[in-house]
């Protein structure tokens, strides 16, 4: 099958985690070794990944030098593609035959510049801060905040993907065998001006929007999110919580109200379009790719029918 696996920023790095080399390395590390049991079983994979730790210490690192040397978002974007894609490939290429094609392709997305999200920034980049400090940073770097549950952080406008400029190149890519390492962080967000011309904008686009799109369009059998939960609950967080083991876009639909806003909300609006649209999607815990694969782990997302089963949380 040709699968797109999408690597959450929780697959990539512990919870709690610092984000040291080190650490990322490590959890990079069993990412790659679960990726090339897929791949040596017959897959094709695309494989994506998130940015927002990354990008908001970048960030951080940039908002801290002269003021002159500030770097935007786009920019910031294209920092952590490398940086991530560079970490995944090296990891890939330790796990796989010497002879396996890895490609990290830098990946633009084109936004609407007109996107109400440049208006409302909702999604939450870099580390927590206390309201104070937050707010401090806000007045010194001109960033928009909010809180996240208990702290705050810092937001930025998540405009819808619209297309993905490589996207022949990533096709063909793929069609010749080889792994592509791509839309990491949802891709660096670009715009059209009135001249059609491409420039950079300043937003950071969801990486499961984007994936989800990039399934659609690279005609991929299978959509797979991997993060650091065994797959979508229902009653998450309380003692009753259920794991759904498979579900259709439909069910969902029905109880898009208990999916969390800017983490589980995304993932389950992007496996339903691309259900709707083409194939079968999943969610679950990285460490679970291969049961994922093979239907037993994670949510299965599939168009079959209005029904919905549960297992217990493992
Ligand atoms: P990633 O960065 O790995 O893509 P997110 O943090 O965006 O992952 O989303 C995964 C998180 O969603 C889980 O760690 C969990 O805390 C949260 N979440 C919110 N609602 C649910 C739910 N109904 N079921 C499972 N997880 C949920
Ligand atoms: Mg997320």
């Amino acid at each position: 099958m040709r699968i797109v696996v999408a690597l959450g920023g929780n697959a990539l790095l512990k919870r709690g985690q610092p984000l040291t080399a080190q650490a990322q390395g490590i959890a990079i590390d069993e990412a790659a070794l679960l990726l090339s049991a897929a791949a040596a079983s017959g897959h094709q994979l695309i494989v994506t990944h998130g940015n927002g730790p990354q990008v908001g210490l970048l960030a951080l690192q940039s908002a801290a030098g002269p003021a002159i040397s500030a770097l935007p978002l786009d920019a910031l974007g294209a920092e952590s593609e490398g940086w991530i894609g560079y970490g995944i490939e090296i990891a890939l290429r330790n796990a796989l035959p010497e002879d396996a094609v890895v490609v990290t392709l830098l990946t633009q997305t084109l936004v609407d510049p007109k996107d109400e999200a440049f208006a409302h920034p909702t999604k939450p980049i870099g580390p927590t801060y206390d309201e104070a400090t937050a707010k401090r940073f806000a007045e010194t770097n001109n960033w928009s905040v909010a809180p996240d549950g208990k702290f705050w952080r810092r937001i930025v406008a998540s405009p819808k993907p619209i297309r993905i400029i490589e996207l022949a190149s990533i096709k063909r890519l793929a069609d010749s065998g080889a792994i592509v390492i791509c839309a990491g962080g949802g891709g660096i967000p670009v715009c059209k001006g009135p001249d059609q011309k491409l420039s950079g904008i300043e937003a950071v686009i969801d990486k499961d929007a984007t994936s989800g799109l990039l399934a659609e369009q690279i005609g991929a059998d299978m959509f797979v999110m991997l993060t650091d939960v065994s797959g979508v609950c229902i009653d998450y967080g309380t003692k009753r919580a259920r794991v759904i083991s498979r579900a259709s876009p439909r069910a969902l639909a029905d109880m898009s109200a208990s999916f969390g806003t800017g983490s589980m909300g995304p993932k389950v609006a992007a496996a339903c379009h691309f259900v709707s649209t083409t194939g079968r999607a999943a969610i679950g815990a990285l460490g679970d790719l291969n049961e994922i694969i093979i239907g037993t782990r994670g949510t299965i997302v599939c168009p079959e029918g209005g029904e919905i089963s549960f297992r217990d949380v493992p």
